[in-house]
């Protein structure tokens, strides 16, 4: 796990001003990293490092000439089209590109002159996947989700017998996973409602969200050499926000016995900007169990994971619809929960993920699954806030929504912050569902 270092400072302040209001995502202890080029050029991708309202053009400095020492290789693999060669290196690599632009963004930087020009306003940019993700593992670690799906199939027993010995996943397809911005066209599928005699196609009338957090993979294992808990998040380059859009319609209808196959691979968003692990370190909190509950097997669980294993992350989800849009009014919150409430952790997902000699590749995506807190309201999918549809959720303007209708815009949001450390942010997920295609 990384450890606190002078990047994490509270007290730094940068010569970018808006970095310094206390309410950015993007202060000089947060740094991260997005494949990037100014809106509507033709320009080639590169990566870029947040920072208040501006990108730092990684590819610019290097081309400058203002890397050097151990950041040099890192900021040089950074500036590729996608991050993939940065993950692969390892978090030293990334770590040293952190330090040389922590201190060069400091206020009074000898610096600043020389990576000024390099500066980007987020307001003029636009993102592409920040890796090419091979493949996508999705979770689902959250027990209050779990419990809540299970009880609207088998109210005497939600919750299944693996549950808290196994986590829990399956393999997802990557080819449909976008960027932040993302529009797409309501799935069809076959659907059959318990009380119809044969399914139709039809495009789905139950288009849910899930917000969930990315895990991307950074250094790579071999073949068949599995990842200790401990070892684990050495393997893990950062954390995105992630929306798994559901078709909770064809999904009852095709998941016996293999599990979710279309209802899942229509669309997948993710935020553009990666936290690294090392971002996140002020807000580590402990990873414990219930004592009554069965305790993990030794492969997934360690004194370290126990002690400091889990995150402390805000997340929330807001909706956007087009009568909101219309009139101008704020995007509004339905939900509100937490990652420390998962009970599954990111070093589990990977020392699970690998423990039968699975290789892991840079760029490889692992969702955590719906992060649903312990109470309704803290649900993260609306199949959970609607109780499968039969309560809608009421929004602030008199609309109500059971699930997602043409035109609606889900915002996910993410931040970290406690006493003593200074706050950081994801930015957003955004994505838009389109009236399905004609047939
Ligand atoms: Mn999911």
């Amino acid at each position: 796990m990384s450890a606190l270092n002078e990047t994490h400072d509270p007290g730094l302040r940068s010569w970018v001003e808006s970095a310094n209001d206390g309410r950015t995502d993007f202060p000089i202890q947060n740094l991260p990293l997005a494949i990037f080029r100014r809106k509507g050029s033709s320009e080639a991708w590169r990566g870029g490092v947040a920072i208040g309202d501006q990108v730092v053009d990684v590819a610019a400095a290097v081309q400058a000439g203002f890397f050097g020492g151990d950041a040099l290789a890192a900021a040089q693999a950074a500036a590729e089209p996608t991050l993939n060669h940065l993950m692969s290196m390892g978090p030293k690599a990334a770590s040293s590109l952190r330090k040389a632009l922590s201190q060069a963004l400091q206020a009074g930087s000898s610096r600043q002159a020389a990576l000024q020009p390099c500066l980007v306003p987020q307001a003029e940019a636009e993102y592409s996947l920040p890796c090419r993700i091979g493949d996508y593992t999705d979770f689902y670690t959250s027990v209050h989700h779990a419990t809540n799906i299970g009880k609207q199939f088998r109210p005497d027993n939600p919750l299944l017998p693996n549950y808290k010995w196994v986590p829990i996943g399956y393999h997802g397809r990557s080819s449909s996973i976008g960027v932040s911005g993302q529009a797409f066209h309501r799935p069809r599928g076959q659907v059959k409602p318990p009380d119809a005699d044969a399914p139709s196609l039809k495009p789905s009338a139950r288009l849910d969200i899930e917000l969930e957090m990315g895990v991307l993979i950074g250094q790579p294992n071999a073949l068949g050499a599995p990842i200790g808990i401990d070892d684990a998040e050495s393997h893990v380059f950062g954390l995105v926000l992630f929306n798994d859009w559901s078709a909770r319609d064809i999904q009852p209808w095709e998941y016996q016995p293999l599990g979710p196959f279309l209802s899942k691979n229509f669309a997948s968003t993710v935020s553009p900007w990666v936290v690294t692990m090392e971002a996140l370190a002020p807000f580590r909190v402990p990873f414990t169990r219930p004592a009554d509950d069965p305790q993990p097997l030794p492969y997934l669980a360690s004194s370290a994971h126990s002690a400091a294993g889990g995150l402390d992350i805000e997340l929330e989800a807001l909706i956007e619809t087009p009568r909101m849009r219309a009139a101008g009014s704020p995007p509004a919150r339905f939900t509100h929960t937490n990652y420390r409430h998962a009970y599954w952790s990111a070093a589990q997902m990977v020392a699970h993920h690998t423990v039968n000699g699975c290789n892991l590749q840079p760029g490889d995506l692992l969702g955590t699954g719906t992060l649903s807190g312990p109470t309704l309201d803290q649900a993260c999918a609306l199949i959970e806030l609607t109780t499968g549809g039969k309560n809608p959720i009421a929004l602030p303007n008199g609309e109500t929504r059971t699930w997602l209708e043409d035109g609606d815009t889900i915002i996910l949001r993410g931040w970290c912050e406690r006493p003593g450390a200074a706050r950081i942010g994801f930015g957003e997920c955004r994505g838009t569902v389109l009236a399905a295609r004609d047939a």
